[in-house]
């Protein structure tokens, strides 16, 4: 009995997909070139798709799960599961419009076309929005609708903004916050689902330990106690006596978003050569 997954065979979430499975300790077999990929460590079968299909791959149970963007997800509205969202793909589904244009709220799209490869979640937005704007679905290049005369606002995947800018458009409004999340079939078997939950157990400890970096330093006897009170660790933070007299070494975990602020109260509080390591992986 194998898991079937399906991930993006190319394209921005193909690499880190492959990465997280990899980080996952599974080995995918016989190159990424291919439609199906077998792994040896660990019982699971790999299809390489189009983003697009893999919601509905995964309705249809032709994969148990997949690793889709939410805005792909959301878009197709396939009766899938979301189980853990995975940190990156990060994006936008944005609305833009001609830099020169004079925008002052979503009202500022009455009566206009907008360009987009996402219909339903525009039509969803023009909705919310009672505005009676008209969709112009197209499937790839929607910046340059507006200059071609084809619409005058788009609905767009944006991350930096660079493609906009360079479009000579201005994102006015956000639809969807969006980022790659793993989705099941609703009517996993208890095997695939006991798979699931390994492969699950494996992914949170490799997000965990993404946002956590494993810290040492040296601290003052004198104010050892300070120190550790700023220290969270996983437990509480391991003390070990240095050779020379008087300092103590301290070891502990912090997680990403805290990390600068502990930081700068610990040389505050004394410590001195404190090492950041990053950690592998994460089980607790
Ligand atoms: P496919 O050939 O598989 O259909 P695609 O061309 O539709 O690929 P990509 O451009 O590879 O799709 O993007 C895949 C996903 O990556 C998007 O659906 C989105 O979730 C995510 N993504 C993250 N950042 C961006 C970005 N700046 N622009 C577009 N997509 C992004
Ligand atoms: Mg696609």
């Amino acid at each position: 009995m194998k898991l079937k997954i399906a991930i993006q065979k190319s394209g921005r979430l193909n690499e880190d997909s492959v990465k997280l499975l990899k980080d996952c300790g599974i080995d995918i077999k016989n190159g990424l070139n291919k439609l199906k990929a077998e792994c040896e460590n660990f019982p699971i079968e790999v299809f390489f798709l189009r983003d697009d299909d893999i919601p509905q791959y995964v309705e249809d149970r032709v994969a148990d799960i997949g690793i889709v963007g939410e805005n792909v997800l959301y878009e197709k509205g396939k009766q899938v599961d979301i189980v853990e969202k995975l940190g990156f793909g990060k994006c936008r589904l944005s609305i833009a419009v001609a830099r020169s244009e004079n925008y002052t709220g979503a009202a500022s799209l009455d009566g206009k076309r907008i360009a987009t490869s996402y219909p339903a979640l525009v039509q969803k937005f023009i909705d919310a929005n009672n505005i009676n704007a008209e969709i112009h679905e197209i499937s790839g290049s929607v910046e340059i609708a507006p200059g071609i005369g084809l619409a005058e606002a788009i609905a767009d995947l944006v991350s930096s903004g660079s493609t906009l800018f360079m479009n000579g458009l201005k994102e006015v409004e956000t639809i969807l916050d969006s980022q790659a999340v793993l989705v099941r079939n609703q009517q996993l078997g208890a095997e695939q689902q006991d798979i699931l939950d390994r492969l699950l157990f494996r992914i949170r400890s490799v997000k965990k330990a993404k946002n956590n970096k494993y810290v040492l330093l040296n601290a003052p006897n004198s104010n050892l106690e300070e120190i550790i009170s700023l220290l969270p660790g996983m437990k509480s933070p391991t003390v070990l006596p240095l050779a020379e007299p008087g300092w103590s070494s301290v070891h502990s975990v912090l997680s990403e978003n805290e990390f600068w602020d502990i930081i700068e109260k610990l040389k505050n509080a004394g410590a001195q050569g404190i090492l950041v390591v990053p950690i592998e992986k994460m089980i607790i």
